[in-house]
C-alpha cells in the first residue's frame, strides 16, 4: 500500500534556529523533509573566540543534535564527553569558565584551522556536516561576525560574558545587534526558494532576532509568498530552559505565548502555542495552533515537526 504524501512533500522549508529549542525542532523537521528541500539557518550572534579557538555554540548544538551525538542532559556539547584537556587548562591557570570537552574541542580546532586557511564559515560548516553525515544544509546566518551584545543596568556585556560567565543574571535593558551584517549567498538563495519558513522555539531576542537582523533576511521573509510559522518558546508562562521568560519580564512584556506572537507581529502568518497555555491565549494576531510543544524525546520532535509542517502547509495553500 502506498502512503499518501503530505501536502508539504515538495515544499522547500527553511528553519531559523538558535541552540537547544531550535535544534530539537530542526531535528524533527530533518526526519520528515527531504534533505534537498531543507535548510536550517542558525544564529551566530553567540559566537566568540576562546583559548584562541572560534566557538559557534548554536551551530554546534544544531550539528550535534542532527548527527545524534549531542549531550541530552546539558543541551550543549557532545554525549559521552571527557574533560581531560579542560581539567589540565584549569590546572595550568587557564580560563575554564566556558567548558569545552575533549570531543567538542576537535570541532573547534578543525573549524579554527579551516577559517585561518581562509575558508568561510559557511564552507567550514558544510565540511563539518559532511563529516557528521548530516544531509540537510545547516547554514550560519552570515559569514561576517555579528556579535550580540547585552546592555544591562551596569554595563554592556558580550553575549557569553552575560550568558555563561554571569549566568544570565544581570537584568537586560536592551539587546544590541550589529548593523551592516549581510546574509551569505547560500542563506539568500534558500530564502528565495522557500515555501515555508519556520521560526523554531528559540529565544526570540538572542536567537531569532539576530538572524532576522542580518540583511536582507527579515525583508525576504516578509516577501515569502507561502507561510511563515513560529513555535512558542514559552510553555505555561515559563521558558523550558534559559533566559527567555526572564528577559520578557525585564523588557516589559507579559510572559505569555501571545506576547511572543505579538512580538513577531506581521512577520508571521501562524503561531503554534502549547495546550497548557490555551486559557491565556487571547486575541492572537495570526492563525493559531494549540498542541503539546514540549519536545522531551525524539518522537516528540517528529510529532511536533509534523504538526507544524501540516499547519504551515495548510496556511500556505489556503
Ligand atoms: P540556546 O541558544 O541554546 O539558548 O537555544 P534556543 O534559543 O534555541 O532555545 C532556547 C529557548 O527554547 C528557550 O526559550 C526555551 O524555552 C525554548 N525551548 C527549549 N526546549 C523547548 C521545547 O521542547 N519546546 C518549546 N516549545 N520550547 C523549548
Amino acid at each position: 500500500m502506498t502512503q499518501e504524501k503530505p501536502i508539504w512533500h515538495n515544499f522547500n522549508v527553511v528553519v531559523l534556529a538558535g541552540g537547544v529549542g531550535g535544534a530539537k525542532l530542526a531535528d524533527g523537521v530533518a526526519r520528515l523533509v527531504a534533505p534537498e528541500r531543507l535548510t536550517i539557518v542558525v544564529n551566530t550572534g553567540d559566537d566568540f573566540e576562546h583559548l584562541g579557538l572560534k566557538i559557534c555554540p548554536d551551530l554546534d548544538t544544531v550539528m550535534y543534535t542532527l548527527a545524534g551525538v549531542a549531550n541530552p542532559e546539558t543541551g550543549w556539547g557532545r554525549a559521552q564527553e571527557s574533560w581531560r584537556v579542560m581539567t589540565e587548562v584549569a590546572h595550568l591557570g587557564g580560563p575554564d569558565w566556558f567548558r569545552l570537552g575533549d570531543l567538542d574541542l576537535a570541532t573547534h580546532l578543525v573549524r579554527t584551522h579551516l577559517l585561518r586557511q581562509g575558508e568561510r564559515l559557511t564552507a567550514v560548516t558544510r565540511h563539518l556536516c559532511q563529516k557528521f553525515n548530516i544531509s540537510p544544509a545547516i547554514l550560519p546566518m552570515s559569514d561576517q561576525s555579528a556579535p550580540t551584545m547585552i546592555e544591562t543596568d551596569d554595563a554592556v556585556l558580550s553575549f557569553q560574558d552575560w550568558f555563561v560567565a554571569q549566568r544570565w543574571q544581570p537584568s537586560v535593558r536592551r539587546v544590541r545587534l550589529p548593523e551592516d551584517v549581510r546574509a551569505s549567498g547560500a542563506v539568500a538563495r534558500a530564502l528565495e526558494l522557500a515555501d515555508l519558513v519556520l521560526l523554531a522555539p528559540s529565544n526570540p531576542f538572542v536567537s531569532i532576532d539576530p538572524i532576522l537582523n542580518v540583511y536582507p533576511v527579515r525583508e525576504m521573509i516578509m516577501d515569502i509568498p507561502r507561510a511563515v510559522v513560529a513555535v512558542t518558546p514559552i510553555i505555561g508562562g515559563q521558558a523550558v530552559k534559559g533566559p527567555a521568560a526572564k528577559m520578557m519580564q525585564e523588557l516589559g512584556m507579559p510572559v505569555t505565548a501571545t506576547a511572543v506572537a505579538a512580538y513577531y507581529g506581521d512577520l508571521i502568518d501562524g503561531f503554534v502555542y502549547d495546550t497548557r497555555d490555551e486559557h491565556t491565549v487571547t486575541e492572537l494576531p495570526v492563525a493559531g495552533l494549540a498542541t503539546d510543544t514540549w519536545m522531551k524525546d525524539v518522537p516528540d520532535r517528529i510529532r511536533l515537526a509534523q504538526e507544524v509542517l501540516d499547519f504551515a502547509a495548510r496556511l500556505a495553500t489556503e
